[in-house]
């Protein structure tokens, strides 16, 4: 097995190490900070250099080994030959993104147990949005506002996060294992690593310890702001919280659109002709931080929302996004993109 770099440090951002083996466009490395797609996690991106020559790492998976899937850039070979000293450069904005929803995926699930006695059953996180799943009947608005502002808590708390080893023995032994959730992991593991996030300022017992092989950010202040956006049944007890964060929400938001767009170019929506202004409507700027809503200009009158087209609607939680087109916001003033308005349904 490859050393796993990202194991002891996640913030690992480039490293050099040797080719181990080649199997077509795959390559093992001696040691890598490539994260292996695994634990709801998805495997890191990035590239890898001999001399010149350059490969895009599009996948990585773990077997006997790591496996690391590679695409040449240019003139490149298949893959390197066996022997070579790589340079390695992780896709940093992904990884980071990463880190943040799983550390605030550890949060959501000790939260849920704490409060609700909710067991996390699974999660998977993107690096621009993240679900979880968990033992629980249904639960409404107020639960879901409660646990968005418990975990806004924890994150400005800026509580310390630790990852260590621990014997299988001693942890079972110390360890509360449901809470750890050691027992769902193969009884061939016998080192277990434990991710421990800290408990407040004269707490004797940290507030979260799992057993997780992930990545995550050393302090729970770096995860950023979070919103819950909504739930979801999956089946008799058990649902499903979906999360995201603030500053990801306007890069969803684009990402969406332009779904939405080739959707419409298809001719599978058909485009509303009907224009609105925005700021006619009752919206609460202040309640609900929001990049995209914040950095609006407001309008000298109605008249300027005219040319705002209406291209789309969409319901969360508890705004409505109408997707329009803004001339100029927020980059080149000359290049028209569309943008959304977020407004309150209350
Ligand atoms: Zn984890």
């Amino acid at each position: 097995m490859a050393q796993q770099l990202y194991l002891e440090e996640s913030g690992l951002q480039q490293f050099e190490t040797t080719v181990e083996r080649r199997l077509d466009s795959r390559v093992a490395l001696e040691a890598t900070a490539f994260y292996p797609t695994g634990g709801g996690q998805p495997h890191d991106t990035g590239t890898i250099e001999v001399g010149d020559d350059q490969w895009d790492v599009v996948d990585v998976e773990k077997k006997d080994t790591i496996y690391h899937r590679l695409d040449p850039i240019g003139e490149a070979d298949t893959a390197p030959p066996e022997g070579a000293t790589v340079r390695a450069t992780l896709n940093w904005d992904r990884r980071r993104a990463h880190m943040r929803y799983h550390t605030a995926q550890h949060l959501l699930s000790a939260l849920l147990l704490n409060e609700y006695a909710a067991s996390t059953t699974g999660n998977q996180l993107y690096d621009d949005h993240a679900h979880l799943d968990c033992e629980y009947d249904r639960f409404d608005e107020a639960d879901l506002e409660a646990i968005e502002t418990g975990m806004n808590e924890l994150i400005t708390a800026d509580r310390a996060v630790e990852w260590y080893t621990l014997d299988r023995e001693r942890a079972e032994a110390e360890l509360d294992t449901d809470r750890t959730r050691i027992d769902l992991l193969p009884d061939s593991i016998r080192q277990l690593r434990i991710v421990e996030i800290a408990g407040a300022d004269g707490d004797e017992a940290p507030f979260d310890r799992t057993a997780c092989a992930g990545t995550h950010v050393s302090s729970t202040g770096a995860i950023g702001e979070v919103i819950v956006t909504g739930r979801e049944t999956k089946g008799s007890e058990e649902e499903r919280i979906e999360f995201i964060f603030t500053d990801h929400r306007w890069m969803r938001d684009v990402t969406q659109e332009r779904e939405f767009t080739a959707q419409r170019r298809a001719g599978e929506i058909a485009r509303p002709s009907r224009h609105v202004c925005p700021w006619g409507a009752r919206w609460r700027p202040t309640s609900h931080p929001d990049v995209s809503l914040t950095q609006m200009p407001s309008p000298a009158s109605t008249t300027q929302c005219l040319p705002l087209r209406t291209t789309g609607l969409q319901k969360t939680r508890w705004l409505s996004s109408i997707r329009i087109d803004y001339p100029g916001f927020p980059r080149d003033p000359h290049e028209p993109i569309r943008s959304h308005i977020w407004i309150s349904t209350r």
